[in-house]
């Protein structure tokens, strides 16, 4: 299927209408025409090719680039700026990258030339170039990396089409007003950040940009701007918790979303932003199904706390009967990863994409995700999911940060190990008895280890298996 091309819709529609800003600049979508009609010329001369790198930070010109890209007819090769060198490297080497396009601040002395400053790529002479008329829903539109919690990162593939499922399903859930306005301070390399530019130049809407997290500037701006909806992965959250709780002012009045995603949340926070009247939504997907897939509406945020909620519209969802690993069918899924052909099709089974997250369903549908497979580890027969400890240890006063990995063992098979970030002493007696309060015995572990700084990713999802590996070290 072809559409208009998404821009030169919305330029010819709304042209005043707001499509982007920072706070400081805003582009209207006959603006960000312009500026990308400009730099589709300046991208004809560099780069013939079909793939191009970005990194950049969440910042208006990272944006125009983006935008250029997609609007060019090429594929968005998104890359991780938090990335170290090597990692970066394994990145360029895995895609076949030969053009990448670099905001000025990460520009790296190391970089040869298949790297082009944002700087230098402006200096190009301005040429009107042409923008594809229409998309194709099934032409890769981006090539994202998975946040490697469980080991490298993998390369998925994302059509048109599988954006457009995506964001049509989610505003048939969450709703769509013309003055809504969605603030994205999720990394725009992640799909949590890029669906929030999708979502705005589907649906037509104003994006704010926020260049990095921070709990006071994020907080400011829910309160004097006229931000609708927020997506927030559990850190965010639990820092601008803790920031509404010291604020007298309200946020304002047509803020209506806090979409929560991308990871575990306890339930002590999901209750305090309840008690708070932070309206929080929450919901679960992945880079492979293009952002979120199953989410709770609105009405029952408070009613199914804790849940995921339900499969968004188009989407299906099944347990599968072994091991009630999550099986979804989607029109936002994937058809497969950069470079490695059969890697999706052996998680396939009949059409139903095999997760590798885990879940239980209540009796009417709603989803409750209790972790991955790979980090789930068995103890005298039983299951534990690390994130359900994690959940209890988070609350022990003192303990900043909790990681916990299965330790292999000749009499139980393993026993649960727990990672501690703390400024204080541990008390051992102390966290056993307050495990055995709160967990079946089973679950509480055996071994404390503090460390200065668990080995998190980028979006703050806590690296198992690197912990896995260091207390199995033989
Ligand atoms: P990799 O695939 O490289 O190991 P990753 O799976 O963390 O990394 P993403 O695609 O960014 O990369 O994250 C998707 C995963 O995040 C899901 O498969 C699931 O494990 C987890 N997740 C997402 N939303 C939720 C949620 N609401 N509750 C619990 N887990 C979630
Ligand atoms: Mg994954």
């Amino acid at each position: 299927m072809k559409t208009q091309n998404w821009l030169l819709k919305q330029s010819s529609t709304q042209p005043d209408k707001v499509a982007i800003t920072d706070g400081q600049k805003q582009l209207t979508f006959s603006e960000l025409r312009d500026v990308v009609t400009a730099n589709v010329g300046r991208l004809n001369q560099l780069h013939p090719g079909k793939f191009v790198g970005i990194l950049t930070d969440n910042t208006l010109v990272g944006y125009e680039i983006a935008m250029t890209v997609l609007a060019s007819g090429r594929t968005i090769v998104w890359l991780n700026w938090r990335l170290a060198k090597d990692e970066l490297d394994r990145q360029m080497a895995d895609s076949r990258l030969t053009c990448c396009l670099v905001a000025n601040s990460l520009v790296r002395p190391t970089m040869d030339k298949r790297f082009t400053s944002f700087e230098r790529f402006l200096d190009l002479p301005a040429q009107d170039g042409q923008l594809v008329p229409e998309f194709d829903f099934d032409q890769v539109a981006s090539i994202m990396y998975t946040s490697g919690t469980t080991g490298n990162p993998k390369g998925v593939l994302q059509t048109f089409g599988n954006h457009f499922y995506s964001a049509v399903s989610s505003a048939l859930n969450l709703g769509l007003g013309a003055n809504d306005e969605w603030l994205c301070v999720a990394p725009i390399f992640h799909i949590s950040g890029f669906s929030i530019l999708m979502r705005g130049l589907i649906y037509g809407i104003t994006v704010r940009l926020a260049k990095k997290f921070s709990e006071a500037t994020i907080e400011k701006i829910l309160v004097n701007e006229p931000v609708t909806i927020m997506s927030v992965v559990p850190f965010m959250l639990q820092k601008l918790l803790r920031q509404r709780k010291n604020s007298q002012s309200h946020y304002n009045k047509h803020f209506r979303c806090m979409l929560l995603g991308g990871g575990t949340t306890d339930m002590a926070t999901l209750k305090q932003c309840a008690s708070l009247q932070i309206p929080v939504v929450q919901c679960y997907g992945m880079t492979e199904t293009c952002s979120q897939i199953v989410a709770l509406r609105a009405q029952d945020a408070l009613r199914k706390l804790g849940s995921v909620g339900q499969p968004l519209f188009m989407n299906q969802l099944r347990l599968a009967p072994e091991n009630n690993e999550i099986l979804l069918k989607s029109p936002a899924l994937t058809p497969g990863y950069l470079n490695q052909p059969g890697r999706l099709e052996r998680k396939m089974t009949a059409g139903w994409y095999h997760t590798g997250d885990v879940g239980r369903l209540d009796n009417e549908g709603y989803l409750y995700v209790d972790g991955r497979l790979d980090e789930m580890f068995i103890s005298g027969g039983e299951n534990i999911f690390p994130q359900e400890v994690e959940q209890v240890y988070q609350q022990y006063p003192g303990i900043k940060q909790v990681a916990v990995v299965g330790q292999n063992d000749p009499k139980w098979g393993a026993v649960p190990v727990a990672f501690i970030v703390t400024d204080s002493e541990l008390d051992i007696a102390d966290l056993i008895h307050f495990g055995y309060q709160h967990l079946a015995h089973f679950k509480v572990p055996r071994r404390y280890i503090r460390i200065a700084q668990l080995p998190t990713n980028a979006s703050g999802k806590i690296k198992h298996y690197l912990l896995r590996q260091r207390v199995n070290k033989k």
